[in-house]
């Protein structure tokens, strides 16, 4: 059985690591705030080579405090990705903005001619989504932005350590936000979020937003809310962001193969990497018209598989209000068609080796 993630194996490789991690949290008290959390914030901004990082309840917490902090004009307008999880969208609602949806490009990340066609005097932002841990254009994106006068922030949640030309996302723009849940590719044994910027003043604010409007006990200069990463899930992280370099480069691995062993088999499609970028390979996603049928074949051969996401956000229910669902994208294409290969440290080649063998048996058996 190749499972599509296996947390219990990851926790092998590192138990005794971990477990003197949380038993030290639980033996100094430290639950809330104190030595883990703060040394995790300095190792996690160094390592998105970011000056500050604010650690938050989650990634979608972590999305709105940014909003909120930036001061965007109420109501304005906010383009995201026609495909992401819904965490994206849902913030930019949260925070009092309106969700302009824009489609991809065939790298599933925001298309630069369908973001410029949708700004309007009323949008104050675009959040890019660095999907499957793949950056997006951001060079390009932030070009449009700052030729209107807007902001650009990044949803890191499936991108830890991703890079574009050496830079790591998050910083590389206003500010860029992530989570901790655990299945991702750093991911803490719970919920969990942080905020990754350059700019002092906006991550004091988004500190304070965080944590009742205040910095030290009873001094709050405003209302805040309660959105705090805790020292538990910081000990843990501490922890797995020593391995997470080798994690990424055994996915990269994994990703190498595949894109090699799937290239010319059936009409599967695989979006390379542009060079000069780190993908983080979250995901590994392919494209069939006959996901159905391959991912059931897959599944009776002991190869799971997911599906991210299979509902453009547009066309989802909760998005009827916003009239987009009959717009031509290529998202929708996308949702209809997309697979996600398993992929992570828990898997070796031999792995990858023995799904790419069933994906050409299925396309045999098939023609
Ligand atoms: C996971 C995820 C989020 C939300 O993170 P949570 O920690 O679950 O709140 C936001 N955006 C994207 C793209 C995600 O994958």
């Amino acid at each position: 059985m190749i499972p599509f993630l296996d947390l219990n194996a990851q926790y092998r490789q590192i138990k005794s690591e971990v477990d003197a991690a949380i038993a030290e949290v639980i033996a100094n008290s430290a639950f809330i705030g104190g030595p883990a959390v703060k040394a995790f914030e300095s190792e996690f901004a160094a390592y998105q080579h970011a000056k500050h990082c604010v650690g938050v309840a989650n990634g979608t917490d972590a999305i709105e405090i940014v909003l909120e902090a930036l001061d965007l004009p109420k109501g304005s307008e906010i383009i995201v990705p026609a495909n992401s999880f819904i965490a994206t969208s849902e913030a930019v609602t949260r925070s009092g903005h309106k969700v302009v949806f824009a489609d991809v490009g065939d790298d599933y990340t925001l298309d630069v001619d369908d973001v410029t066609r949708r700004i309007t005097p009323s949008t104050s932002a675009i959040l890019a989504v660095h999907l499957y841990g793949r950056p997006c254009k951001l060079e390009a994106l932030s070009r449009l932005a700052h030729a209107n006068g807007i902001k650009v922030i990044e949803d890191c949640a499936q991108a830890h350590g991703a890079e574009i030309g050496g830079h790591r996302v998050g910083a590389i723009t206003q500010a860029g936000s992530f989570s901790f849940y655990p299945g991702k590719n750093l991911g803490a044994y719970g919920d969990g979020g942080a905020i990754v910027t350059n700019d002092a003043e906006l991550a004091h604010r988004c500190r304070m937003i965080s944590n009742h409007g205040r910095l030290s006990k009873y001094d709050h200069e405003f209302e805040g809310r309660n959105s705090r990463l805790d020292g538990l899930q910081a000990a843990i992280l501490r922890v797995k962001l020593r391995h997470l370099d080798r994690w990424i480069a055994k996915r990269n691995e994994i990703a190498l193969f595949y894109s090699e062993a799937l290239c010319g088999i059936g009409d599967l499609v695989v979006s390379a990497p542009q060079p000069g970028m780190r993908h983080a390979y979250h995901l590994f996603v392919v494209q069939t018209e006959q996901r159905e049928a391959l991912g059931a074949f897959l599944r009776s051969n002991d190869v799971q598989t997911g599906i991210h996401y299979p509902i453009a956000l547009p066309q989802l229910k909760a998005y009827a209000y916003a009239g987009q669902q009959h717009e031509p994208m290529r998202a929708v294409r996308n949702a209809r068609r997309v697979l996600s290969l398993p992929i992570g440290e828990h898997m070796s080649v031999a792995d990858a080796q023995e799904v790419a063998d069933q994906i050409t048996r299925f396309y045999r058996l098939s023609s």
